[in-house]
């Protein structure tokens, strides 16, 4: 069935809520008055699936648990306000490690602005943590997956795969050389959500659909390509790759495109926009946040399904490539 096969399932148990947006987007949008847009969104990471504190600190792992979030909200284009922190603990676990933790938690709720205002504590075999951040958006500006057409350029903000690098290398450190090894670690740890990048985003006309990178761009083009009823097509050649990324993957004997498309936990903003629009904002964006955009395809419709182009060969995301399989482990 698989996760988002079973998120499917249940979404048809929970009748639709009236809220201009609900399940199946990076959070959900509710009015508590009509002026004023709240989003909601929760994750949950679980030891040994999301993490492992044999290669994670109890900081960097306290920092992600809330930057994962953010980058929810940054896919909204709103700001985020206020998260609520429950956690499963295991008897036997240092207080230090928890002190730690929270630590990291508090480090990037102070980056991004964010007052932590509770939670829950509970004693469990492993640790599970589940933070749930509050937000806010322009009423009617928030951005969503469903918003893209087909004509429209699908873009993406910073680079590719270094999350799945820096993961591999984590799990079988393989590499000599210090700094990229560093460089490809960092990313998976301490992913930097693109909250400023995001309110950019949702102030711009002629944005369509926007997403996180949290489960790969191939996930990603689904989503968007579903929730949008638009097919799409990526050059493989355009798509954005840091020679640390490639160089963890020659260590490991892994193809550098195989992170960048199926590899999870980029944290990056997949989206699209009206030609018209893409270089304008694409210029925007590196301007004020600094932050690199790159065309990497465009939407078609829906009947053209999703493609990639790679060296003029043209292979079905997700089924031409055999010995692609989506990770479900990340
Ligand atoms: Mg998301």
């Amino acid at each position: 069935l698989g996760e988002f096969g079973l998120l499917d399932q249940l979404g048809k148990k929970i009748p639709s809520a009236k809220v201009p947006v609900g399940i199946g987007d990076d959070a959900a949008v509710l009015t508590l008055r009509p002026d004023r847009w709240i989003l909601a969104t929760t994750d949950t990471l679980v030891e040994e699936v999301h993490f492992s504190r044999s290669w994670a600190t109890a900081w960097q792992i306290g920092y992600k648990s809330l930057a994962v979030n953010l980058s929810d909200v940054a896919a909204m284009g709103g700001i985020p306000a206020y998260a609520l922190v429950s956690l499963a603990l295991p008897p036997s676990l240092e207080v230090s490690w928890v002190e730690s933790f929270y630590e990291g938690l508090a480090a990037c709720a102070a980056r991004w602005n964010v007052e932590v205002v509770g939670g829950d504590t509970v004693a469990a075999r492993e640790i599970v943590i589940t933070v749930t951040l509050l937000g806010e958006a322009e009423p009617h500006r928030a951005l969503t997956r469903s918003a893209g057409r087909p004509g429209d350029l699908v873009l993406v903000t910073g680079d590719l795969g270094a999350s799945a690098a820096g993961l591999e290398e984590l799990r079988t450190p393989r590499l000599k050389d210090h700094q990229t090894r560093e460089l490809a670690c960092q990313r998976h740890l301490l992913p930097v959500p693109r909250v400023e990048e995001g309110c950019l985003l949702s102030a711009f006309p002629g944005v369509g659909a926007v997403i996180d990178l949290s489960d790969g761009l191939a996930q990603a083009l689904r989503e968007i390509a579903r929730a949008s009823s638009v097919g799409a097509e990526i050059y493989a050649d355009r798509l954005p790759i840091t020679p640390a990324t490639r160089e963890v993957a020659a260590y490991h004997g892994k193809d550098p495109l195989w992170y960048a498309v199926y590899g999870g936990e980029d944290y990056e903003l997949l989206f699209t926009a009206r030609p018209a629009q893409a270089v304008r904002l694409r210029e925007k964006i590196q301007t004020r946040c600094g932050t690199p955009v790159t065309v990497i395809g465009c939407l078609l419709p829906p009947e053209e399904g999703l493609i990639l182009w790679r060296n003029g060969d043209r292979q079905s995301i997700g089924r031409g490539y055999d010995h692609f399989q989506p990770r479900t482990d990340l």
